[in-house]
């Protein structure tokens, strides 16, 4: 068989730990006998942006910028402990922070879906996606502890003498706590362009929730910025292809996920979006089977795995152990950025190359090999049987050839 030959290069982004390990065990079993590979690669382990003071990290986010479609492996994000072992001369910040404050993205997650691992909730039959708004509110808040009696006060001053003030609170009997939060325009309606543009990507509705009612100015504007984006830019082609926006209320969204089906992406402000994808994610069975892309709102893409660098799996590898971890997240990470790659180079194999290794992947699940993570979340009378990382890989590999 032939090589599948690519166009414009993949914005390549290795990371840390097991993860690590196996995303060169899938370039080598799933990737690199079938495609010509070509790719912009960019080290994002720790010991490298360490080596380069955290520049390969921007470098890596401008080169995704350039190019459209990039892959992103796990990364250690460093905390003290980490700057011991690693003998970091700075603590490192979050490369996935940094990635989405350049691409000013938005994060999607959703499950990886199969008919014998059953969602907590029963009537879930199709994958929930969540896009959280990481920027601002709670987690840029201003706080204060106060601890005598004495008057809060919320003030601005603008430009042209654009000014406001207004009594938080008066304590009287006593001191309290006192949050100030902010968010911008500009980054409220770059999640809003995201969350549109991912929606008519996958042709799914989309549901926004805030509590407007209670926040006239603060979540009112939030609600505001994303009607007038829909109505503006979005209503037609959502008409076209036949999806819908829908907006209410974040107690009665929550409500109604719990009875819904499931399929289709649910927009959250920064708080709500950091509970509710632990919440729905938990409740889909597993972090190995979560799949994560954020999308900018011009229209760029980076795809990696939800979970982290799997640090316990990785200290016994290094004792000698053989990988168990879980690869389906990393391969459909793979397979999501070389599909869109596909698309916005018009190369139909790559695309159709995706749909197979996907399909392959479903097709060992479903034979009942599969890690032994997942063996546990079966639902009763399945008969499944635990492999490792490389046996997994190996049979996806072969259903995969008998495919092209
Ligand atoms: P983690 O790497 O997601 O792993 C937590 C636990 O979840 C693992 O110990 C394992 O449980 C299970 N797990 C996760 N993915 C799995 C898979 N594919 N197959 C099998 N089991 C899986 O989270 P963490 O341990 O909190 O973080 C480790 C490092 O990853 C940290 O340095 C953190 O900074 C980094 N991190 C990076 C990203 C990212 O780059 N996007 C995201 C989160 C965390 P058992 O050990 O019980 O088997
Ligand atoms: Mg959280």
């Amino acid at each position: 068989m032939e090589k599948i030959v690519m166009k414009t290069p993949l914005v390549e982004m290795d990371g840390d730990e097991m993860t690590r390990v196996v995303w060169q065990m899938i370039k080598e079993e799933l990737l690199l006998p079938f495609i010509e590979l070509k790719c912009e690669y960019y080290d994002l382990s720790l010991k490298n942006r360490e080596a380069t003071r955290d520049r390969v990290t921007f470098d890596a986010a401008e080169a995704n910028k350039k190019y459209g479609v990039g892959v992103k492996c796990a990364t250690i994000t460093p905390n003290r402990q980490r700057v011991e072992e690693y003998n970091l001369s700075e603590m490192w910040k979050s490369p996935n922070g940094t990635i989405r404050a350049i691409l000013n993205g938005t994060v999607f997650r959703s499950p990886i879906t199969t008919d014998f691992i059953k969602p907590f909730v029963r009537t879930w039959k199709k994958p929930i996606t969540i896009a959280r708004h990481a920027y601002g509110d709670v987690y840029k808040a201003a706080e204060y502890r106060a601890l005598s009696k004495g008057k809060a006060t919320l003030s601005f001053e603008g430009e042209n003498s654009e000014s406001f003030s207004e009594t938080i609170f008066d304590f009287k009997d006593g001191g309290g706590v006192i949050q100030g939060q902010y968010n911008t325009d500009s980054s409220i309606k770059a999640f809003a362009h995201s969350c549109f543009t991912y929606a008519l990507e996958t042709k799914q509705d989309l549901w926004f929730a805030t509590k407007d009612t209670i926040s006239k100015q603060y979540d009112q504007t939030f609600k505001l910025i994303f009607e007038e984006i829909y109505n503006e830019s979005y209503r037609e082609k959502f008409e076209k292809a036949g999806i819908t926006y829908f907006y209410t209320l974040i107690d009665d969204a929550a409500a109604r996920v719990v009875r819904s089906e499931g399929g289709f992406i649910w927009a959250l402000k920064n708080y709500d979006g950091d509970v509710m994808s632990d919440l729905v994610s938990t409740a889909f069975g597993s972090l190995a089977m979560m799949t994560s892309v954020l999308v900018s709102p011009d229209g760029c893409f980076e795809y990696e795995a939800a979970h982290g660098t799997v640090t316990r799996h990785y200290y016994r590898y290094l004792k000698g152990e053989a990988p168990t971890m879980n690869p389906m997240a990393l391969i459909y990470a793979w397979s999501g950025a070389l599909r869109k790659r596909g698309e916005l180079d018009g190369i139909r194999e790559l695309s159709d190359f995706a749909d197979k290794l996907e399909g392959a992947c479903m097709k060992t699940l479903s034979a009942g090999i599969m890690t032994k993570d997942l063996v546990p979340l079966v639902t009763e009378g399945f008969s499944a049987t635990a492999v490792n990382t490389e046996e997994f890989l190996k049979t996806i590999r072969s259903n995969l050839e008998k495919t092209l």
